[in-house]
């Protein structure tokens, strides 16, 4: 596992530096924000460890196995820690990929057989959970959260955003020869650009996506990623 410090309050951990976990510091611990890819749970509190501090909140921005993988292996060692994910995410964790009726009729991707970890907190949009607001942005997932630190305006996007591949920042859903598993990923495209443009509008100073590099000052990226996602998007509408 790779170990990034980005700034004060930010540790990166990922596995081949393209499946990405976030460590945050708060006063009173650190708060995982998603799990990486199974196997991966003694590795996470071991660098929450080393960097002086205790895991002491989960959260998850969607169910998909590679930021859920080390859930179960993490609430074995750390039993009392809480999880949290969004109320509508839950279903997906739990491995009932129904859609409500006011959803788009799509069927949802990447979702497997559920995991048998129970989140003790379910999070709604603008709920905060330590110094992250949760923010709800459909479009990847259906209950996808992003989580915006109102300390440093770092936003964890999650999957809504990714700059994996060649090209930067990209929206998700938005495909790119070097980076075709956002796109084969996404439920809902149209959904998340909606997302995109509610995230730009946050005006984020560094986002931290869930595949990719952390990117610093992201406002002139962002503009592009919005335009290359609506131009794509509409394209595949008209055909
Ligand atoms: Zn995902």
């Amino acid at each position: 596992m790779q170990i990034q410090q980005v700034g004060d309050r930010l540790i990166r951990c990922s596995r081949l530096r393209m499946f990405n976990c976030y460590l945050v510091r708060e006063s009173d611990g650190m708060t995982l924000v998603d799990t990486c890819t199974a196997g991966s749970g003694a590795q996470l509190i071991a660098a929450a460890r080393a960097a002086g501090s205790e895991i002491t909140r989960i959260v998850l921005t969607h169910a998909h196995w590679d930021h859920t993988g080390g859930l179960a292996e993490l609430h074995a060692l750390l039993p009392d820690v809480p999880i949290a994910i969004g109320t509508r995410e839950a279903r997906l964790l739990a491995g009932d990929d129904s859609l409500d009726p006011n959803e788009p009729d799509r069927p949802i991707p990447g979702i497997g057989r559920g995991s048998a970890v129970t989140p003790t907190t379910l999070l709604r949009d603008g709920e905060m959970i330590g110094s992250l607001k949760a923010v709800a942005t459909p479009g990847h997932t259906p209950g996808h959260l992003a989580f915006f630190d109102v300390r440093n305006n770092t936003l964890l996007a999650g999957d809504a955003l990714y700059t994996l591949g060649i090209g930067g920042l990209g929206v998700a859903g938005t495909f790119r020869w070097t980076m075709p598993v956002s796109a084969w990923f996404t439920w809902d495209r149209p959904s998340a650009l909606v997302s995109a443009r509610r995230l730009a509008a946050l005006r984020p100073a560094r986002i931290a996506p869930g595949h990719g590099r952390v990117i610093e000052r992201p406002a002139g990226a962002f503009d592009r990623a919005i335009g290359i996602a609506q131009r794509q998007f509409q394209r595949q509408t008209l055909r």
